[in-house]
């Protein structure tokens, strides 16, 4: 018996998930690829779907699909124009799903930013709390931080990033949605980890593009060719 396929969609140049069919007619199934968890894992996706039945899941996958179908403009020809950004996305689903109080959870580093989102959603009114990174003022030293392993300088006091009181802080002030501004890798991971409130994300953090992670991408066989590492594995491009 040969081994089961991890799931591999990235490598995929089929797109048997989202065929060009019409409504009504089933999608075939019948050459999938090796990796395809359609293959693999049949039960696993049968378990998902069910959860689509619960009222309220149901309801929120509802409103987040009507959200991707309005970030869209249909044109003539069968053409498509994207027409919002993210941050308007942002307050219209909040406003779908009944959302009244807003909690950012920013990374010091973008408290410009923080207090430019803050006055857009408050003007488009929302109640929005907002809860810093280095909320509790407590020393990096106390994760095992050493003095030369802070950014500022060995021998100045530096603030450990708190990602667990953020969440803890946006849980007990029972915000409607909690939405991250540039919380750093791994940082983001505590945070998700620990809100128990539903979560988005507005912006991540990259220091070196602005915050626009996928640049590098764009860019990966010229000036990020060396991200692509030494192996040089090149794929056949996607369905
Ligand atoms: S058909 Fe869709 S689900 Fe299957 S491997 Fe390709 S991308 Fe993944």
């Amino acid at each position: 018996m040969t081994a089961r396929k991890s799931p591999s969609c990235a490598l995929c140049v089929r797109g048997d998930c989202h065929p060009p069919i019409k409504a009504g007619e089933t999608p075939q199934k019948d050459k999938l690829a090796a990796f395809c968890p359609m293959k693999n894992v049949p039960e696993v996706i049968e378990k998902a779907v069910a959860e689509y039945a619960k009222p309220e899941v149901k309801e929120f996958a509802r409103q987040a699909s009507k959200q991707e179908f309005e970030g869209y403009e249909q044109l003539p020809g069968g053409l498509r124009k994207p027409k919002n950004p993210r941050i308007l996305e942002l307050i219209q689903f909040a406003r779908k799903c009944g959302y009244k109080k807003l909690g950012l959870a920013f990374c010091v580093g973008l408290r410009n930013e923080a207090r430019t989102l803050t006055e857009i959603l408050e003007n488009h009114g929302f109640e929005v709390v907002s809860v810093c990174c280095k909320v509790g003022a407590i020393a990096k030293e106390s994760i095992g931080i050493k003095p030369e392993e802070k950014i500022g300088g060995a021998e100045n006091w530096e603030s450990m990033c708190n990602p667990i009181a953020q969440a803890e802080i946006l849980n007990s002030e029972k915000v409607d949605l909690a939405v991250l501004l540039g919380l750093c890798v791994g940082h983001d991971t505590l945070f998700i980890r620990y809100c128990q409130r539903p979560v988005t994300v507005i912006a991540v953090k990259d220091r070196v593009t602005g915050h626009n992670p996928l640049a590098p991408l764009y860019t990966s066989s010229t000036y990020y060719a060396y991200l692509m590492g030494k192996g040089k594995k090149k794929l056949p491009p996607p369905f």
